[in-house]
């Protein structure tokens, strides 16, 4: 009864054959080329290398039908046209040790190879020992042509003898979009290199070469530059440079998030995690944070071809990165100390006011000339938006602690008595039971008195439980969970590190693991749900946040029950209080959640509002 099976199988098989060149070439660019702005970017790539100073990118039917890309960069002998189409063949490293230190923008050497296989290619070049320059077709014919020294590639009917593929380009103004991105996150890499784009005879953008600061502003606009402060960190061989954006500038998508690695844009999501983790207390929920970093890196350290589209890289110390790209984040959230140094009388004052979580003090009626104290009984949170003190988020990012008491100080300033040169200036009153209001001398500040104080209250507990190392409980009963392999695999290589965290993790089987000891400080946490987590992000990045995190949730939590709540009244004494304890404490420009906890309204606002020049 076997015998017909057999013969079936027999039949059915067929012997291995080594595939044709032009078919493993479609087959490399299916992972190469994806759509029109792939193209654009290994061709800009390329222009990059040659040390272009100028590059011009042509677009028709949003880079379906036509992509040239012109540049003046040092060119290609015309011998060496042909061999430029070959795969594998590039002028970027010639010897396995090369690989491991080539400064280039990636030399798989079959970008040029996989777009010929899926369209038509032609290259004209000039290098400046040659008279004239020549132009390769796509038919393979050589013949002189004119042009200055550089290159232009042109690539026509992308995936036309691939109809397949084509079908799963979208609409033309869409590839057009991607394509523009793609010369974006060039042009942000590389400020000394003029881009001019164009789609069917129409300029779409253009970028003069300029400063590092002006490009910024060019490309991803004045909005970001004013909203967003300057990074700087290093560690060994790393350095890291940029701009993150302020939390209250936010976003709904993860579009402004712009990562170079040796002037290499990449997604990474190490990095990004590490962004992230860096803003963690900041920001509310899905938010987005817009960022651009530069990370300069001995190419030793970082392997830049693991992926056909060098979109990823991998760096052999990824701890080391994270770590470097959150402090540095860190850093830049939060404004130093000695620039929101309190003067000294004003210190003294501060240290014989009430402070401490809650304030105490029975609720005292407010010594105010305004006479507020009738309407501290209102509803809170219940304003209109046309009302000037609307709680809208409206991003202003100078107006931070640090900058208003880094400013110079305004005549008014100079004349005005000491309490007056607080930056969070002198209590005035409080406002429908939620507002502080303050007179500095800018003029007028209104603090959102449960956010700052929110603030304040987490600041010092976070403080309090990372100055005592997170504390292990052992557990009488070990708690025992299914596990995955990789978690189990996970557990044993960060058995240590975890134990650091204050979680004794031990596997008991191939796919079950044992909690034997939980941290101190969470008392209440799902230790399974917190075991994964932790076990997930050490996959993942190679170290864990998971258990601060969940501290730092529940450390909010306590805040919050902590913080003065609204409608409680308060004196003059501890409205001053809580403005220099908010001058003093790190982000206190911004509650838990994200929000502002306060507002500077200038005078020159204020003198607008009642229409009076000055
Ligand atoms: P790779 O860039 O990985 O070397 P490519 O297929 O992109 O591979 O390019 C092949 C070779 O063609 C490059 O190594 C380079 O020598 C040459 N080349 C491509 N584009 C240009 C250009 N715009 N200017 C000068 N040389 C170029
Ligand atoms: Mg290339």
């Amino acid at each position: 009864m076997n015998a017909p099976l057999d013969a079936v199988l027999a039949a059915s098989r067929r012997p291995i054959r080594e595939l044709p060149d032009a078919l493993v070439s479609q087959i490399a660019a299916g992972e190469v080329v994806e759509r029109p702005a792939s193209v654009v970017r290994e061709l800009v790539d390329n222009a990059l290398d040659a040390q272009a100073r100028q590059i011009t990118v042509r677009l028709a039917g949003g880079g379906v039908r036509v992509i040239g890309v012109e540049d003046d960069g040092h060119g290609i002998p015309p011998a060496e046209l042909p061999l430029a189409l070959k795969r594998h063949a590039t002028s970027k490293i010639s010897s396995l040790a090369e690989l491991e230190s080539v400064a280039t923008m990636g030399f798989r050497g079959e970008a040029l190879a996989a777009v010929a296989s899926v369209a038509e290619l032609s290259l004209t070049s000039r290098t400046a020992a040659e008279p004239h320059a020549w132009r390769l077709d796509a038919d393979g014919a050589l013949q002189p042509a004119a042009r200055a020294i550089g290159t232009t590639v042109e690539v026509r009917e992308l995936f036309f003898s691939t109809p397949a593929r084509r079908k799963f380009l979208k609409s033309e103004a869409t590839e057009l979009a991607h394509a523009l991105d793609a010369v974006r996150r060039h042009a942000l890499a590389r400020p000394d290199v003029a881009f001019t784009v164009w789609h069917e005879g129409r300029l779409v953008a253009q970028w003069r070469a300029a400063s590092h600061d002006q490009r910024l502003r060019d490309v991803v606009g004045d909005d970001f530059h004013r909203h967003s402060r300057p990074l700087a960190g290093a560690h060994g061989p790393l350095v890291l440079q940029g701009r993150i954006g302020h939390p209250e500038a936010a976003r709904q998508r993860a579009d402004q998030q712009y990562l170079f690695v040796n002037g290499r844009f990449v997604r990474d999501r190490l990095v990004a995690h590490a962004v992230r983790a860096a803003y963690e207390d900041q920001l509310h929920g899905s938010r987005q944070p817009a960022w651009v970093l530069f990370l300069q890196i001995t190419p030793e350290l970082v392997d830049v071809n693991v992926h056909p589209t060098k979109i990823e890289v991998r760096f052999r110390d990824g701890q080391a990165v994270h770590g470097v790209v959150r402090h540095a984040v860190v850093q830049a959230l939060a404004p130093s100390r000695e620039a929101l140094a309190v003067p000294q009388e004003a210190a003294d004052e501060v240290a014989s006011l009430p402070r401490g979580v809650p304030p105490s003090v029975e609720a005292r009626p407010v010594q105010s000339s305004l006479g507020l104290a009738d309407v501290a009984g209102a509803p809170p949170r219940s304003y209109g938006a046309g009302q000037p003190f609307a709680r809208e988020p409206r991003p202003d990012w100078p107006q931070t602690l640090a900058a208003l008491s880094a400013a110079p100080p305004s005549q008014a300033a100079a004349a005005a008595p000491v309490g007056e040169s607080w930056p969070l200036g002198r209590a005035l009153a409080q406002l429908a039971g939620a507002y502080v209001l303050a007179e500095n001398a800018q003029g007028l500040v209104v603090v959102d008195m449960h956010a700052a104080h929110e603030r304040i209250v987490y600041e010092r507990l976070k403080a309090a439980a990372s100055a005592g190392a997170l504390a292990m409980q052992p557990l009488l009963l070990p708690q025992s969970f299914a596990a995955t392999p990789e978690e189990v695999a996970t557990a044993q290589s960060a058995q240590e590190a975890m134990l650091a965290l204050g979680l004794d993790v031990a596997p008991l089987s191939a796919t079950t693991l044992a909690i034997r000891g939980r941290p101190a400080a969470l008392p209440d946490a799902d230790l399974v749900e917190l075991t994964r987590s932790v076990l997930a992000d050490f996959a993942e990045v190679g170290s864990s946040r998971a258990v601060e995190r969940a501290r730092d949730d529940l450390l909010a939590t306590m805040a919050c029950h902590g913080a003065v709540r609204a409608n409680r009244r308060l004196s003059v004494e501890e409205m001053n209080a809580l403005l220099r304890e908010m001058e003093r404490t790190e982000r206190a420009d911004t509650c838990n959640h994200g929000r502002p906890t306060w507002r500077q309204v200038s005078l020159r606002e204020l003198d607008a509002l009642f229409l009076r020049g000055r």
